[in-house]
């Protein structure tokens, strides 16, 4: 059994009452307008969901991974889509508490205390996703400022975030040595919004092009110095997975199975119930060992992140494997789903194939399960 500490319990059965009477009513609707929904970024402003990891004096309640995880769980169950907000806004404000100087602590932590700031994470472009140590939007100091061009592609709260956590080429060195991270500020002239992307699912979650054309960015801003934004990416980002992709998808595979475990035992063929046959009883059965497995594999890893005591080379793979098998699972246990609902599953009066289609986008997201792959096997093999 997962141990979960007295607080954590309680943000649970919080955020787990919240998702059942605020978010599930809107999930449906979300999706269909593919609307960004501001009445939930409200709710979950005022519930302190937004700034979780920040310190008490701002707001917050210094979340570790694990409870991070348990509210993106909970929100994920009924609507994935929604629950990203939470995830990119906890993203940059984790770099700033955890990579940040006391300086920038004291200059930013303020601006995100009145609790209703929404944040991006700001890494990928038109021409490098996985291959991201490639990035070429560039940074060049000027004066005070840095001056940032390019452009950035596939960005989750694009145009509705406050603040975005960009990662920009500055050098020294090349390719990933001379990657440096920064806040950046909605607003501030030449940085701009694009193309917004029409998805297969997480729709109501914005995915937007960022374009910046000579944006200057306050020096101040840079986080992790010159040329260390790849020790945030993987220090912070790579583990920052297990309560973004990694529990998203557990919500959905547990949403999925609770919603078919239910149809199946109401849905009458040959005059009795579908959960009475023994192909949908192994089927459920199956479901529910790989969504069992997907849970303890994850709380193991941000078990792991929080007691630091393992060496990152061992934490990250760890991630990585939450990751991989956890999003695979909700692809699966999804399938299985409609499968399950037969031809009504199929069907958008029924919610397991939005589901379907929202676990597909986490396979994708926070790194392809390709590249988790290729992480969890460096780790055996060392480089190739
Ligand atoms: C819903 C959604 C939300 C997103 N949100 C954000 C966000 O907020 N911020 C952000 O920065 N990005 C975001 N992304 C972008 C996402 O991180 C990238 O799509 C992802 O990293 C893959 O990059 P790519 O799409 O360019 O695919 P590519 O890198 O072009 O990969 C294409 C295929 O090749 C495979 N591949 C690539 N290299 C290798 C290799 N060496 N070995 C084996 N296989 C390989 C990949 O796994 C994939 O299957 C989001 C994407 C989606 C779909």
């Amino acid at each position: 059994m997962i141990h979960f500490t007295e607080d954590q319990r309680m943000i649970q059965q919080m955020v787990r009452k919240l998702a059942k009477e605020k978010v599930a009513p809107r999930a449906a609707e979300i999706d269909e307008t593919d609307e960004f929904p501001w009445d939930l970024a409200k709710v979950f402003g005022e519930n302190g969901l937004l700034n979780l990891v920040l310190p008490e004096e701002y707001g917050g309640v210094n979340a570790d991974n694990t409870t991070l995880c348990i509210v993106i769980e909970e929100l994920s169950k009924v609507s994935p889509a929604s629950s990203l907000m939470v995830f990119t806004t906890q993203a940059l404000t984790n770099v700033l508490i955890r990579g940040g100087s006391e300086e920038q602590k004291k200059i930013f932590c303020p601006k995100f205390a009145s609790g209703d700031k929404i944040c991006a994470f700001v890494l990928t472009e038109p021409n490098y996703g996985s291959d991201a140590a490639s990035l070429q939007t560039k940074a060049v100091p000027d004066g005070d400022d840095y001056v940032m061009t390019g452009n950035k592609t596939f960005i989750t709260t694009g145009e509705v975030a406050d603040f975005y956590l960009v990662f920009a080429r500055t050098g020294p060195g090349e390719r990933a040595k001379g990657i440096s991270a920064f806040i950046v500020e909605k607003g501030i002239p030449g940085f701009t919004f694009g193309k917004k992307e029409k998805k297969m699912g997480l729709r109501g979650s914005p995915t937007v092009e960022l374009i910046f054309e000579d944006a200057r960015i306050p020096k101040k801003n840079l986080l992790g110095g010159e040329g260390g934004g790849w020790n945030i990416l993987t220090q912070y980002g790579n583990l920052m997975r297990i309560w973004g992709a990694a529990s998203v998808s557990l919500g959905i595979a547990e949403g999925a199975l609770e919603y078919a475990a239910g149809y199946a035992k109401e849905r009458v063929q040959f005059g009795k119930p579908i959960a009475t046959f023994q192909a949908i009883q192994f089927m459920l059965a199956d479901m529910a060992m790989l969504t069992e497995a997907a849970r303890s594999l994850n709380y193991r890893a941000s078990g792991m992140i929080d007691k630091g005591t393992e060496p990152f080379s061992k934490i990250e793979p760890m991630v990585s494997m939450a990751k991989c098998f956890t999003t695979d699972t909700a692809m699966k246990v999804t399938t299985d789903a409609v499968q399950i609902l037969g031809g009504y599953g199929y069907t958008k009066d029924y919610p397991v194939e939005r589901m379907m289609r929202d676990a597909k986008g986490v396979q994708i997201f926070d790194g392809t399960n390709q590249i988790q792959r290729m992480i969890i096997s460096r780790s055996l093999l060392g480089k190739s």
